[in-house]
């Protein structure tokens, strides 16, 4: 199959050979006819399948063949992302794809000047990228009206709704014009994504490339069991020795993101650090640098991080796993990308075994454990597996009390008798442990 034969016009399909595309990947061999003909979509979408080209070129096609061209503050096309990174990509990619198409395309978020948006709107554009919160205000002060609106993407919905945008999505829901066509990409389909979906959403076309909820099989992935306090110095020991040369690394807080940053940097080791604290254009500085290869670990929270893609990828490391379940299959899909293979590793204190049973349940898989010599945990990493069952370390038989006082003395006595020893199965499943994502969170 070829991008021809899905029907994508010319300056199209000059665009790809341009950027290296060969063949449609499954996501776009789905989507691409689907959204050509019109259909809403709701596409289950890992990180890394082409998911943007699968909605981007079919939309760029449709606006270029058919509709009145756009009017002043208007956007024909509105493509929601969770975060500003992901905004700038995706924004990125559709103005590689629309290179020779007579289509204006244009990304707004938060974090930076209104004014320059507001301006830019003025004429009006084709394709517009944008955070919940910026196009909200930006409807709020007639810088953008949506009555034109033809098309809505809804990319990376699960990210949106986890960062807490559900209200938003609601108020952006009004202000969307009846007819209209809507396609929802999400790498995870929860309760709440289908609830959303079915009111967004008109019959549509359901597409799943890859099994529900399961990790990317490009990668490879482990867990080294480690005390908390010993997570620093077993990053730095597995760095050198693994010689890591680029590496994304997820820390839990903002706090965390700094605190290892700060320990690397001490080291001499060319370390960055993104988070919602630092202002939009340091942390795309670091990203770029980091891409470029100039920056060589790029610590990151998971907001920050969000739909990052970066070319060959080779590493992600856990430093600490996601609160979130869901996260842990889009951190490690930002490596092992469009074909390739990565590696994603995962540091884990004793605190964390009920996250660790909670991916393990998603990804439907129990992750190999390595142990790191010298890194042993003090405090052991309850035994886990895929059931979501963490699994406590067997117990001892209690030695039976004995009226003569019991101790040594008696133990062979109860020992040797073969039949009365306490029963007591070896492993024993004391809870269940629950997928975290249990609704809207605070954003980041
Ligand atoms: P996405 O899942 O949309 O973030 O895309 C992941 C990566 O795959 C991006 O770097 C794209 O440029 C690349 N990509 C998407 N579609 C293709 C294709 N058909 N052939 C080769 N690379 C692709």
């Amino acid at each position: 199959m070829t991008f021809a034969t899905l029907g994508l016009i010319e300056p199209l399909l000059r665009a790809l050979e341009t950027l290296g595309y060969q063949t449609p990947t499954p996501v776009q061999a789905q989507a691409i006819p689907a959204v050509l003909a019109g259909r809403d979509l709701m596409a289950a979408a890992q990180t890394g399948t082409g998911k943007t080209a699968g909605f981007a070129l079919p939309l760029l096609q449709l606006l270029t063949m058919e509709g009145p061209k756009v009017a002043a503050n208007s956007a024909r096309a509105l493509i929601l992302c969770p975060t500003r990174e992901l905004a700038e990509q995706v924004h990125a990619s559709v103005a590689e794809y629309a290179q020779h198409l007579p289509l204006t395309t244009y990304a707004v978020y938060g974090g930076v000047s209104i004014n320059p948006q507001m301006m830019k709107l003025r004429k009006g554009v084709d394709i517009l990228v944008a955070t919940p919160g910026r196009l909200i205000d930006l409807f709020r002060q007639n810088a953008l009206k949506l009555n034109q609106l033809q098309t809505l993407v809804l990319d990376e919905a699960d990210r949106m709704l986890d960062l807490g945008f559900s209200e938003e999505l609601a108020n952006i829901y009004r202000m969307l014009p009846k007819k209209r066509q809507t396609l929802l990409f999400s790498a995870t389909f929860s309760d709440d994504i289908r609830l959303l979906a079915g009111q967004m959403l008109n019959d549509p076309l359901s597409i799943e490339v890859s099994p529900r909820n399961v990790a990317a099989n490009t990668v490879k992935q482990w867990v080294v069991p480690v005390d908390k306090k010993r997570k620093p110095e077993l990053f730095v020991h597995l760095m050198r020795k693994g010689r890591w040369k680029q590496v994304l690394v997820f820390a839990k807080t903002r706090n965390g993101v700094d605190a290892l940053v700060d320990k690397l940097q001490g080291l001499g080791i060319n370390a960055d650090g993104i988070h919602g604290d630092k202002p939009q254009a340091t942390r795309q500085r670091a990203l770029d640098r980091f891409k470029a290869s100039e920056v060589q670990i790029l610590v990151a929270t998971d907001v920050a991080a969000r739909g990052l893609d970066i070319e060959d990828l080779p590493l992600v490391v856990n430093f600490d796993l996601p609160i979130v379940a869901e996260d842990y299959i889009h951190r490690i899909g930002r490596t092992g990308r469009a074909g390739n293979t990565g590696e994603a590793i995962s540091l884990v204190c004793a605190d964390e075994v009920n996250m660790l049973s909670a991916i393990e349940m998603l990804t439907r898989q129990t992750l190999t454990r390595k142990m790191e010599a010298d890194f042993e945990p003090e405090h052991r990493v309850p035994d886990t597996d895929a059931s979501g069952q963490v699994v406590k370390k067997p117990k001892k038989p209690k030695k039976p009390k004995t009226s003569g006082g019991g101790g040594k003395r008696n133990l062979g006595k109860w020992v040797d008798s073969g039949d009365a020893a306490p029963v007591e199965p070896s492993i024993k499943p004391v809870r269940k442990v629950p997928v975290f994502n249990t609704g809207p969170r605070k954003k980041k």
